[in-house]
């Protein structure tokens, strides 16, 4: 057989890892009811506002969007208070991120910043750009060390991804610490603040770094649909930077990357504020039980401003992933980050929450 040359960046290349799916579990198991608590999706699913707006607009679907979703563009930054030409919006913030790496880091020469445990596509697509990939390990108390982040810069540092509120860990920095970081960074290094989970944190003024956009040239904010908005499965993110690099993405961007559908879902969402409130609700809520409930049954949990919490139960933690599994709650196990005694839990519905609350303590029980 001819051995096709593919570029040596392939060579073992292993991609991210997604969480397992309903489908999956159901099969697996043959349980016709799972609930899945593994990918910090919106726990109250889609929004009835949105719903009706893809009925709506479902017989467009034979039309191209219009390339840079001009529309919803010019919607987040009014919604944001930031000029449009700063706005990006990709088919999920995976695309910006992908994008800022191909458009500013020269594959073989320049590196990528990020910390160790961080969300693993900053890696993959590092990685998939042929360009170095440094990480700085976290504080024990999963705190942010800007100093070893900082000890690994150099001229050559072309990204530097902080994610706040952290992914697995829920925490986060006060965005001064952030403008502090932005101001000791090698001058051409871009920092770019991932605010996928944001949108939780209590209160958001104290952590987002949008109202600094105009005094750091250097700074990219990255945000997503996918969490508070409930809109992973169509694919919505949006980065907001510098008009010059914005004008860049544009240009290499796959023109019609937000689909049609994705575009008007979004333009909804942006104007359901009953939705947005009663889902700030619930996870606020939720995340107060399941951290009570979690540490009573001996379990340490990490105190967390995202729709997640991260905890170590009193047991071998696969065995508990599994275990659950069987009994059709699918929460995520924290091996691929480095951590296999760590496992992170979605915060659910309140259903769900109790659900989770009541087979966990079953496994406990039945583990003693
Ligand atoms: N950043 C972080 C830290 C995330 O956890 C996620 C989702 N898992 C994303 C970005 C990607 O979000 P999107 O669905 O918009 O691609």
């Amino acid at each position: 057989m001819t051995k096709v040359l593919v570029r040596p960046e392939m060579e073992g290349f292993k991609p991210y890892s997604p969480g397992l799916s309903i489908d999956e579990i159901k099969k697996r198991y043959g349980l016709p009811r799972v609930v899945k608590m593994a990918s910090n999706e919106n726990p109250l699913g889609t929004s009835p506002v949105v719903q009706e707006r893809l009925r709506n607009v479902s017989s467009l679907a034979f039309r191209y969007a219009q390339a840079g979703s001009p529309a919803l563009t010019e919607a987040l930054a009014v919604h944001l208070g930031v000029p449009a030409s700063c706005v990006v919006a990709g088919n999920g913030s995976d695309e910006i991120i992908d994008l800022l790496l191909r458009v500013v880091a020269r594959p073989g020469v320049d590196n990528v910043v990020a910390f160790n445990p961080c969300f693993s596509i900053y890696d993959v697509q590092s990685r998939l750009c042929g360009v170095e990939f440094r990480q700085a390990r976290l504080n024990a108390d999963f705190s942010f060390p800007f100093d070893k982040l900082l000890s690994l810069t150099d001229e050559n540092t072309a990204l530097v991804f902080v994610t706040n509120p952290d992914n697995p860990s829920g925490h986060a920095c006060p965005a001064s610490d952030l403008v502090a970081l932005a101001a000791l960074l090698p001058k051409r290094a871009l920092l770019v603040v991932d605010e996928a989970y944001v949108d939780f944190a209590e209160p958001l003024e104290a952590y987002s770094m949008l109202p600094h956009l105009g005094e750091i040239p250097n700074l990219v904010v990255l945000r997503t649909f996918s969490k508070m908005y409930g809109l992973a499965g169509l694919r919505l993110g949006y980065g907001v930077m510098p008009e010059w690099l914005a004008d860049l993405l544009l240009r290499v961007k796959l023109p019609f990357s937000v689909n049609i559908l994705a575009e008007q879902a979004g333009l909804a969402a942006l104007d359901d504020d009953i939705f947005v409130s009663q889902t700030l609700l619930v996870v606020s809520e939720g995340r107060r039980l399941l951290e009570r409930e979690l540490s009573a049954m001996g379990c340490k949990v990490w105190p967390s401003q995202a729709n997640f919490l991260m905890f170590e139960p009193p047991m071998d933690a696969r065995t508990l992933f599994e275990a659950l599994l069987a009994k059709g709650v699918i929460i995520r196990p924290l091996g691929s980050y480095g951590m296999p005694e760590k496992l992170r839990v979605s915060i659910g519905n309140e259903e769900e929450n109790l659900e989770f609350l009541a087979k966990t303590a079953e496994v406990l029980r039945d583990h003693d």
